[in-house]
């Protein structure tokens, strides 16, 4: 699975953080930062979470 990541729609709200840490990040420069973008399949339900907590649909999961 592959992590889609749209940064022009990306407000910096950081609730995927919060959902996903082992996947999301956030640089010194306060851009985010996506630390993996093909997961482990064990970190599926964490992406998951972390889609439906974007309020701004920046993530989808291609498969
Ligand atoms: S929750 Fe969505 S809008 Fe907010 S930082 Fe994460 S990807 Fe960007």
């Amino acid at each position: 699975m592959k992590i889609v990541y749209d940064r022009s729609k990306c407000k910096l709200h950081a609730q995927c953080r919060g959902a996903a840490p082992e996947l999301f990040s956030f640089a010194d420069d306060g851009s985010l930062v996506v630390l993996d973008e093909n997961p482990p399949e064990e970190l599926r339900e964490a992406l998951q979470d972390a889609v439906d907590a974007c309020p701004e649909q920046a993530i989808s999961i291609k498969d």
